[in-house]
């Protein structure tokens, strides 16, 4: 029986039921011995991005990212909402593509409203690796381009609230594209699946199939 995929999580817990990518924050680095043995990812996420010394943070990512546990890189992105601006985000995050073409490791990617942007860079840029955008849950006609793109999509929590975005781009995000995740949040990853099979309308184990099929596309594994 195919094992749940927990694609994003801020929750190390070694006894779920199932596989997790975790994902190691640059600041939590020091715990990478220890989480070795583990599927993970790593990146400079926006938030957490040192303006003036990013060189550095992204030789430490790295000199993890070529482990074979660490599965993508990431998540890292752009965010509209914090202090620095975009124009400053964007060199840090096309960095951490560069390496991850390098590698040949997908990108889990984090973007609040600067997805006009996004869209803009892909297409100047055309990466090759996989791209995936992390727990969306913005408008369908967002959804719509980002498809048309290309890109994979993992959705989360947002698929317990009825009519939320995350359910409509469920809808229409093609089946070979899709991942799930529970985040930062501490519900189970079996709810979000729930969930997801429920708006589906097919059964968690045709869903987890599915999802598992994607994984080991994507990660070539
Ligand atoms: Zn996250």
């Amino acid at each position: 029986m195919t094992q749940f995929l927990n694609f994003h999580t801020h929750n190390f817990s070694p006894n779920s039921d199932g596989e997790s990518i975790y994902n190691l924050l640059i600041q939590d680095v020091g715990r990478f011995n220890e989480l070795e043995n583990h599927w993970l990812s790593v990146g400079i996420h926006p938030w957490y991005a040192d303006a003036e010394n990013w060189q550095t943070q992204l030789k430490t990512v790295g000199q993890m990212a070529a482990h074979e546990n660490v599965l993508a890189i990431g998540e890292c992105g752009v965010d509209r909402l914090i202090e620095l601006p975009l124009e400053q985000q964007f060199p840090i995050f096309e960095a951490q593509i560069k390496l991850a073409e390098q590698l040949r490791k997908p990108v889990i990617i984090h973007c609040v409203r600067a997805f006009n942007e996004l869209l803009q860079w892909k297409k100047r840029v055309a990466p090759t690796i996989p791209l995936i955008i992390h727990g969306f849950n913005n408008k369908p006609e967002i959804a719509q381009q980002l498809i048309a793109h290309g890109f994979y999509f993992s959705l989360g929590t947002a698929l317990l609230e009825t009519d939320s975005n995350a359910v409509k781009a469920l809808k229409i995000i093609p089946f070979s594209k899709l991942f799930l995740e529970n985040d930062d949040r501490d519900t189970p990853i079996e709810k979000v699946y729930e969930a997801a099979a429920m708006h589906l309308e097919i059964t968690i184990s045709v869903l987890k199939d599915q999802i598992w099929t994607n994984f080991v596309t994507v990660f070539k594994r």
